[in-house]
């Protein structure tokens, strides 16, 4: 059995298509309109904005004598009217690591503008247990011995069926998905595992602030903290409005701007 901590890997982003978006400007008859965004995230979500009054400058629609400058102002003030659709059109990519079945459990709650790969124990076959022990556990020596003895008995479990059954030996793929499957059940929800998520901004502001709310559960407040540590100068135009304030050793992750 091995104790482990939660990992968080920030594997992809949006890239905008340069020539494609020329094309566009062109199009719409503004081929000198740029923009001073941190990143493409933020470049495109200010051109789906500005998109939607034609306030790429003014006189493009005559309704529009003036328009807001700036990539920072102009999506501080997308957040704060609430045009939250607007911050859909962006997304991250995330693999998270080495995290339990509870965390993922909680995880895949959120729906809205999420998309979800998780290791598969129908087909990886449970060896070595690994998993986070949380701090009320580690900070108490009764129970920090129960919990590492049931996760080694548990293990043990796993080998022992895997024994019984010969599935080293056996050859069809499909038989060792279904003993595979079988064992799992009595497999510890707290066990370490991989989950990739991916999300767009809007999506990513609500799971930050909900998941590390105080009364968040540990382990996914400890992933969302490292998450918001892996995004928040990246996208500093996107979530510039959040602070994180640090509640029982982790951050709670807030803004005045709830739920775009
Ligand atoms: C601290 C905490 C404790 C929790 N405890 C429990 C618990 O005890 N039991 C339990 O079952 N769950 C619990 N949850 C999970 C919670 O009920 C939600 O399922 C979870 O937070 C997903 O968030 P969401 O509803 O905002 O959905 P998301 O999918 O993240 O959607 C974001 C937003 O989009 C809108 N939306 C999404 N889907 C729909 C829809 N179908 N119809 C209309 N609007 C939609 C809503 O405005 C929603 O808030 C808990 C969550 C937290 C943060």
């Amino acid at each position: 059995m091995k104790m482990v901590t939660p990992r968080v890997f920030l594997v992809g982003e949006t890239r905008v298509v340069d020539e494609g978006l020329q094309a566009f400007l062109e199009h719409v008859g503004v081929p000198d309109w740029t923009t001073d965004a941190p990143s493409d995230a933020e470049r495109l979500s200010e051109v789906y904005g500005r998109l939607c009054y034609r306030s790429f400058g003014p006189g493009l629609n005559p309704n529009v004598t003036r328009v807001r400058e700036g990539n920072g102002s102009y999506l501080g003030n997308v957040i704060q009217v609430g045009h939250g659709s607007v911050l859909e059109h962006a997304v991250v990519n995330f693999i998270f690591a080495d995290v339990s079945r509870v965390f993922t459990h909680e995880l895949v709650r959120h729906r809205a503008g999420t998309a979800v790969s998780q290791e598969s124990l129908r087909f990886v076959r449970l060896d070595r247990l690994s998993a986070y022990v949380p701090t009320h556990i580690q900070e108490n020596e009764e129970s920090m011995q129960v919990f590492l003895r049931t996760l080694e008995q548990l293990e043990e479990v796993q080998q022992t069926l895997a024994r019984a059954f010969g599935i080293e030996e056996e050859k069809a793929f499909s038989v060792k998905k279904k003993l595979t499957s079988a064992f799992r059940r009595v497999a510890p929800i707290g066990l370490a595992t991989t989950i990739g998520w991916s999300c767009n901004f809007r999506a990513l502001r609500h799971v930050v602030e909900a998941r590390t709310a105080p009364d968040a559960e540990e382990e996914i407040r400890l992933v969302f903290g490292m998450v918001y540590e892996q995004v928040r100068d990246r996208y500093p135009h996107l979530l510039g409005d959040y602070e994180a304030v640090e509640v029982d050793g982790l951050p709670h992750v807030r803004t005045v701007n709830r739920k775009v």
